[in-house]
């Protein structure tokens, strides 16, 4: 159990928490009370493991229990998108809540991983997104948030590379008119290549494995992998040996926590402290340990 070193949890400590399932290993508790405890907020961060079909309910509890934020994950991103008072643009496109906040006595629900990815990028790592040539492998959940990020912050084209045609559609439709469907020739004269598959993620089927052929990376390209466990996947290792910059998905994890912490509690997110927290926390879990892949 990890230590809690922050004040002690009293009738005035605010509750905010993740739903899904499976959740145990979820690193969202990890990131939030470490914010918590750097900001000096007197706020608790937990995990509620929320069966299939529960997850209005749970969104309503929230009203209920007085919590003071809520984080969604699989499978309750749907169901909470249809238990919110109303949504900000960014879920409206998606369709998929993962955060949800009170305003004016009203729960909000908004979608903060395409804001945590362009964070992760700009802030982090200085790469400005406005003109680039991206190519996006994956067109699940995390990949539409991708694109529709993409998209907003002046992508010079968005070509989505997919297993499936039609998710791969709906996720170029969400980058706007930049947006297309591609295949992996696209791959090479990208400047951005990110992956939003599970290949390459430990524990997957695909473990190991990389998402577009090594042979069409080169220097000069910045590749994203959104996977963060393992932090250095085949991917990343691929680019790195052909002088391409290399970015795994810690940094999005961080940011995309950090917007929720906003949301909450107003204040600045302690973005140092979080990086820290889950730095720390992915050495510590062994590569296989079966860890969930969602925030
Ligand atoms: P998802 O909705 O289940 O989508 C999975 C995507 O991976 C789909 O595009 C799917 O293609 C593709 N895929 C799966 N297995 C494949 C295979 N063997 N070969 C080719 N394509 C395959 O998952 P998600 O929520 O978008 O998450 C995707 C990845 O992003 C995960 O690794 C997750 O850990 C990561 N992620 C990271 C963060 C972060 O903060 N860093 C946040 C969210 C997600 P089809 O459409 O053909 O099935």
């Amino acid at each position: 159990m990890a230590d809690r070193a922050g004040p002690p949890v009293t009738g005035a400590t605010r509750v905010a928490a993740v739903i899904g399932s499976p959740v145990r290993h979820s690193l969202s508790p990890v990131l939030l009370n470490a914010a918590f405890q750097a900001a000096h907020l007197d706020w608790v961060f937990a995990a509620f493991e929320v069966p299939e079909g529960a997850g209005g309910a749970a969104v309503a509890a929230m009203r209920t229990l007085g919590l003071g934020g809520l984080s969604v994950t699989m499978p309750h991103k749907a169901a909470a998108y249809e238990a919110v008072d109303e949504r900000t643009p960014v879920a409206d496109d998606l369709g998929a809540v993962n955060c949800v906040f009170h305003r004016d006595g009203r729960l909000v629900g908004d979608s903060t991983d395409g804001p945590g990815f362009v964070d992760a990028l700009t802030i982090d790592e200085g790469i400005e997104l406005d003109g680039r040539r991206c190519v996006l492998v994956g067109a699940g959940g995390a990949g539409r948030a991708v694109a529709r990020a993409l998209g907003a912050a002046g992508a010079a084209e968005v070509v989505v590379v997919n297993r499936s045609p039609g998710p791969a559609q709906r996720a170029a439709e969400m980058a706007g008119a930049v947006g297309r469907v591609g295949d992996h020739s696209d791959v090479t004269r990208a400047e951005l290549i990110v992956n939003a598959t599970s290949v390459g993620m430990a524990g997957s089927p695909a473990e190991g494995a990389l998402p577009v052929h090594a042979d069409l990376l080169h220097a000069g390209q910045v590749v994203v992998d959104l996977i963060y466990h393992p932090v250095e996947t085949p991917l990343l290792a691929a680019a790195r040996a052909r002088g391409a910059v290399a970015v795994n998905g810690v940094g999005m994890l961080v940011h995309q926590a950090a917007h929720a912490f906003v949301r909450w509690t107003g204040e600045a997110p302690p973005l140092r402290e979080m990086a820290t927290a889950i730095r720390h926390e992915l050495g510590r879990r062994a590569p296989s340990d079966g860890s969930s892949s969602h925030g």
